[in-house]
């Protein structure tokens, strides 16, 4: 019986891929990427599907060297898949951290603009430090704000931070 011995080889891959990525996605630190890089998976997200590498590097200003070596190493490790010729792309691990940098981006702006900042001010401070704040203490502080759905810097989601 091949066939359905390889269906369910087919069907274990699958579900061992999807175990990995719930995996990945469980053991989000918010600290895993440096601030350089951390822009790099927010601008692919906004950009949506496939982005040409020059596009990043002027986007992003670094120099093309500079960029492709970046990209490698966030290919490496499973952020992005590059396709030679054509461009860059979140992987669903990829979007997963990029979905939760946008979010704690707001969340924080949000939070400094409760205490005295204007958007624009708190929008700048955040950028300066964002990738140092953990998810756990995300979670927390979007619990202790009532969970809102609205920043000064756009759309907050919800998901592990709803059992706090
Ligand atoms: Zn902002
Ligand atoms: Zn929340």
């Amino acid at each position: 019986m091949p066939k359905i011995d390889s269906k369910v080889d087919s069907i274990s891959k699958e579900l061992y891929t999807s175990s990995l990525l719930l995996d990945s996605m469980q053991e989000i630190t918010g600290l895993e990427l440096s601030p350089k890089k951390v822009e790099y998976l927010k601008f692919l997200l906004k950009k949506g599907d496939l982005v040409k590498t020059t596009d990043i590097s002027s986007e992003l200003k670094v120099d093309p060297s500079t960029s492709t070596k970046t990209i490698n190493d966030l290919s490496d490790s499973g952020y992005v898949n590059h396709v030679p010729y054509r461009g860059v792309r979140l992987t669903e691990k990829g979007r997963a951290f990029a979905e939760f940098f946008v979010n704690r981006h707001n969340i924080l702006s949000l939070m400094l603009s409760h205490y005295g900042l204007s958007s624009e001010e708190a929008c700048a401070e955040v950028s300066r430090f964002e990738s140092f704040v953990s998810k756990s203490a995300i979670d927390k502080v979007c619990g202790a704000m009532g969970h809102p759905t609205v920043s000064v810097c756009g759309r907050i989601k919800h998901g592990s931070c709803n059992s706090l």
